[in-house]
C-alpha cells in the first residue's frame, strides 16, 4: 500500500518522479507528492487525489539539473487525504523530507514528546514525527546517516522510508521495516528507490532488495547498504526479466479490462514447463528441495487475505480431493491473533499476488515460530514472503496493475492445481488420473479464449443488471468460492451491495432478501452439484427474484429456468472455478465502466496491502 519512490543522480528527478509514481499509483491515490533538493534549494510539491493532480500542478520545464528526490503515493491510514496529510513531510526546520509508507505505531508518544520539545506538527499523520526525530537528533550534533538510524531505533511499527536532508545534500537515504523497498542501480550513475520494481522498468533492470532493518545511502557517486545498527553488507544485485509492454494497457481501454483478457496466458505461463505427462504429476521446481518433507505432511493450512483468500478456500478442496492431505484455508488476518495449532508433520501455505501483504507475512511468521514448514505462492519475484519461506511457487503471471485482482486470481488458482496434483502423485492419485488432470488443464486457456470471445454478449448482461443495486452471487463446491469472488469484484469495482454466498446456505438466511429487485447470480456448471443448484434457482424463482446463470455449453434446460445464461465450455469439476470466474470477471468490469467509475483504481482501495 502506498507507493514509494526516490532518486539520486544528475537528471532532473522531477520526471523520474513523476513518471515513477504514476507506475506506481496502483499502490494508493489519496494523495501525491514530490520533494526534490537540488544545490540547497527545495521544490516540493503535493496535491489531493490521482497524480494527474499532481502533475497539473509541477512544470516539467523547470530545468533542474540533478540532486536527490523522493516521492509518494498515499494511501491513509492516519489522518484524512487532505493536502496537509499528503507526504513528503518535513521537519520544523524545513531541512529534512521524508516519504513514508507503513504505519508508526507508537507515534503518538513520540509526538507528545517531541511537542514537549517544542517541535510544530501541522498533519494528522503517523509519519510526520519522523523528520521531527532526525531532525531532533541532528541538532544533537549526529549526521544525516547517524540521526536516521537513531530514530529508527527510537521508531516501533511498519516503513519504508525515502528520507532527504539540506545539510548533506548528496544524499538519500532509503530504509525500511516490513514494508516493501529496493534500490535500483545504472551503470551510469543513476540511483533509485522504489516500493516495487515495476517503477524502475524504464531506467533499469538491476535491482538490489532490501530486507528489515537495513539502510542504503544512495549518491550520485555510488551506494552503501548496511544494517539500522550501522553493520555494512554486500548485497546481490538482481537483473529483472520483466517485458516493458508488461507495464502498458497495450490498446485495451483499463489494465483490468486487458489482464482479464490476459487470463488464458496466465494460466499458460503458470504451467509451462510444469507438467510431467508422462509421470501424471507437476514438477514445482521451487519446491524441489521439500520434496521429501512435503511427502510427509498430513495436513496444509493454507492462508491469505481478499481475493487470495478464495484461491486458497478452493486450494483447500483441491488438495483434499486430489491427494487426501487434509487442509483448510484461514483468514491471514486472523491466523496471529488465535492460537493456531500447528500439528507435527504440517505445512503452512501463503498466497499473496504482491508477496508483501502484511498480514499474509505476519501469519507466515507467527506459523514459522511455532516451527511449521513454510511456503509460499507469490507472483512478485524477489518479495517478501518469497524470501521468507522454506520453498515456494512463483505465479509467473506478469505484473497485475489492476487494483481488483484478475489474472493472478487465475494463477494463483492454476498453481494451486499443480501443488494438489504433485501431493496427489506423492500419494494414492493414480496415474491415470494425474494425466487426466494434467490432459484438461493444458486445454484450458483455449476454452479460456472461448469465454473471452463472448465478452459483447456479456456486456450486454452488464448493461441490463446494471440497474440494480443489490446481488446474491451463488455456488456450491468448487463454485462456491467463486460465487464470493464474482460478488467480492463487483462490490471493489462499482461499490453495489453484492454478497456472495454457497447455494446451500441460502435458505438459511439470505432468501429472505429476493424479490424482483435483487437479481442472484448462479454458477450452475454441469457437475456433481447441477441438481442442487437448480432447486436453488426455483426457489429463486418461486419468489420473483431474477437469475443470471452460468451453465455448461450444451445445458438447454436452465434457459428455461434462468432469465439470462451465459455458457461456459465443459472442464473437470476441480477445474471449472478457472473458466466460472471470467465469466463474473467480465461482468463486474463492464458493469463498473458503465456506472461511470475507474475501475483501475477503485475507491479506498489499494493493490499490496501492506499495511494491517
Ligand atoms: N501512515 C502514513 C499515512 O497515513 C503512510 C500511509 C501510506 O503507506 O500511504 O500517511
Amino acid at each position: 500500500m502506498c507507493g514509494i519512490i526516490g532518486y539520486a543522480g544528475n537528471k532532473n528527478p522531477m520526471p523520474i518522479l513523476i513518471g515513477g509514481l504514476k507506475r506506481l499509483e496502483y499502490r494508493g491515490y489519496d494523495s501525491a507528492g514530490i520533494a526534490i533538493l537540488n544545490a540547497k534549494k527545495f521544490y516540493v510539491q503535493k496535491s489531493v487525489g490521482k497524480i494527474e493532480q499532481l502533475v497539473k500542478k509541477i512544470s516539467y520545464r523547470q530545468n533542474i539539473e540533478g540532486g536527490v528526490g523522493i516521492g509518494h503515493t498515499r494511501w491513509a491510514t492516519h489522518g484524512k487525504p487532505t493536502l496537509t496529510n499528503a507526504h513528503p513531510h518535513n521537519s520544523c526546520d524545513n531541512k529534512i523530507w521524508v516519504a513514508h509508507n507503513g504505519i508508526i505505531e507508537n507515534y503518538k508518544d513520540i509526538k507528545n514528546q517531541l511537542i514537549a520539545k517544542g517541535h510544530k506538527f501541522k498533519s494528522e499523520t503517523d509519519t510526520e514525527v519522523i523528520p521531527h526525530l532526525i531532525e531532533e537528533y541532528s541538532k544533537k550534533g549526529f549526521d544525516f546517516k547517524k540521526s536516521v538510524r537513531l530514530a529508527m531505533s527510537d521508531i516501533k511499527g511498519t516503513y519504508a522510508l525515502t528520507i532527504i536532508n539540506s545539510d548533506e545534500p548528496d544524499k538519500l537515504i532509503a530504509v525500511k521495516n516490513s514494508s516493501p523497498l529496493l534500490i535500483g542501480i545504472t551503470k551510469n550513475g543513476q540511483y533509485f528507490a522504489a516500493s516495487d520494481a515495476t517503477a524502475l522498468l524504464t531506467h533499469t533492470r538491476e535491482i538490489i532488495y532490501l530486507n528489515d532493518k537495513e539502510m542504503a545511502v544512495l549518491n550520485g557517486t555510488g551506494y552503501q547498504i548496511e544494517t539500522i545498527s550501522g553493520q555494512s553488507i554486500n548485497k546481490k544485485i538482481e537483473v529483472l526479466k520483466e517485458k516493458e509492454e508488461s507495464i502498458q494497457k497495450s490498446g485495451f481501454p483499463h489494465f483490468m479490462l486487458k489482464e482479464i483478457f490476459e487470463e488464458p496466458e496466465a494460466v499458460e505461463n503458470a504451467i509451462n514447463g510444469r507438467l510431467i505427462y508422462k509421470e501424471g504429476t507437476a514438477k514445482l521446481g521451487g519446491i524441489e528441495t521439500i520434496k521429501n518433507e512435503l511427502s510427509k505432511i498430513n495436513h496444509l493450512t493454507i492462508t491469505a487475505c481478499g481475493t487470495a483468500y478464495l484461491a486458497g478456500q478452493i486450494g483447500e478442496y483441491l488438495v483434499e480431493e486430489l491427494s487426501g492431505v487434509s487442509s483448510k484455508v484461514e483468514y491471514a488476518s486472523e491466523f496471529r491473533y488465535k492460537n493456531p495449532v500447528i500439528k507435527n508433520n504440517s505445512a503452512i501455505l501463503a498466497v499473496s499476488q504482491s508477496g508483501e501483504t502484511a498480514d499474509t507475512l505476519a501469519a507466515l511468521y507467527e506459523a514459522e515460530r511455532k516451527n511449521c514448514l513454510t511456503l509460499g505462492i507469490v507472483n512478485v519475484v524477489g518479495s517478501s514472503i518469497a524470501r521468507q519461506t522454506h520453498a515456494g511457487i512463483y505465479n509467473h503471471a506478469g505484473p497485475e496493475i489492476g487494483v481488483a485482482s484478475t489474472k493472478v486470481f487465475v494463477s494463483q488458482l492454476s498453481v494451486l492445481i499443480l501443488l494438489a496434483l504433485f501431493l496427489g502423485r506423492q500419494r494414492n492419485l493414480s496415474l491415470t488420473e494425474g494425466k487426466k488432470i494434467i490432459m484438461e488443464l493444458s486445454s484450458l486457456p483455449k476454452k479460456m479464449r472461448q469465454i473471452l470471445k463472448q465478452a459483447p454478449l456479456i456486456k450486454k448482461m452488464a448493461r441490463k443488471y446494471s440497474k440494480f443495486d443489490n446481488f446474491l452471487y451463488l455456488g456450491r463446491k468448487y463454485n462456491m468460492p467463486i460465487a464470493y469472488e464474482g460478488a467480492l469484484k463487483l462490490k471493489e469495482i462499482s461499490y453495489v451491495h453484492a454478497e456472495g454466498y454457497g447455494a446451500g446456505e441460502m435458505k438459511h438466511g439470505p432468501i429472505a432478501m429476493i424479490n424482483k429487485n435483487f437479481p442472484s447470480v448462479a454458477i450452475a456448471t454441469t457437475n456433481s452439484v447441477y441438481e442442487k443448484m437448480e432447486s436453488n434457482i426455483e426457489e429463486i424463482k418461486a419468489r420473483n427474484g431474477r437469475v443470471l446463470a452460468i451453465a455448461t455449453k450444451g445445458n438447454k434446460k436452465i434457459t428455461k429456468l434462468a432469465d439470462d445464461v451465459i455458457y461456459i465450455p465443459k472442464t473437470l469439476e476441480p477445474l471449472e472455478p478457472i473458466l466460472t470466474v471470467l465469466p463474473l470477471h467480465l461482468f463486474a468490469y463492464y458493469f463498473g465502466v458503465l456506472r461511470g467509475f475507474d475501475v483501475d483504481k477503485p475507491r479506498n482501495l489499494a493493490k499490496s496491502v501492506t499495511v494491517e
